[in-house]
């Protein structure tokens, strides 16, 4: 499970003192410090390179921690855009993607019948379905839910989602 973004310094400073290792996009860990006996000068994206006075030194994209004594609680933050986010920007009733200006937040069990702003109760929908549904529940609407809305777990990288290199991509997580 991704629990953080950090810097490259910090990156290299737990790879030195062996605090952490690389770990490939097949979940293989590997050891830096043999990583760079023979640097994979073929993989430029796959790494990233910092230049030494030795030569160039091929950092991982993504470390994974040998050991540490819990997970970061870290709540994400309520708010629209990590609704959109979290229902990867997919109406959650018709099932399409569309741009953020093209969505809307909806309360699965309308406001005004006791529903509340919660992460379990507020969906990404697109403008069209939102003004189908209307003042409806799911069922009532006949518009059932994609899957049910729940809290995010966790940090989980998750805001930084759209400024993570793509070698992340195994490691996000959406619907835990
Ligand atoms: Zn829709």
């Amino acid at each position: 499970m991704p629990i953080h973004i950090t810097t490259v310094k910090r990156a290299v400073n737990l790879l030195f003192l062996e605090a952490a290792a690389g770990v490939d996009p097949n979940y293989e860990v590997f050891d830096w410090v043999k990583l760079q006996e023979s640097p994979p000068k073929d993989q430029k994206d796959e790494f990233h390179w910092v230049k030494t006075v030795r030569g160039e030194l091929a950092i991982p994209r993504v470390i994974v921690l040998k050991e540490f004594d819990k997970l970061p609680q870290k709540n994400i933050r309520f708010s629209r855009s990590h609704i959109f986010i979290r229902d990867q920007f997919t109406c959650q009733y018709c099932q399409s993607e569309f741009p953020r200006t093209k969505l809307n937040l909806d309360h699965v069990v309308p406001r005004s019948r006791g529903g509340r702003t919660t992460w379990e109760n507020v969906v990404t929908s697109c403008v069209s379905c939102n003004r189908v549904k209307a003042n409806r529940t799911p069922q009532e609407a006949r518009m059932p839910l994609r899957k049910p809305p729940k809290r995010p777990a966790g940090s989980l990288g998750l805001l930084n989602l759209r400024r993570v290199h793509k070698a992340w991509s195994p490691f996000l997580v959406f619907d835990v």
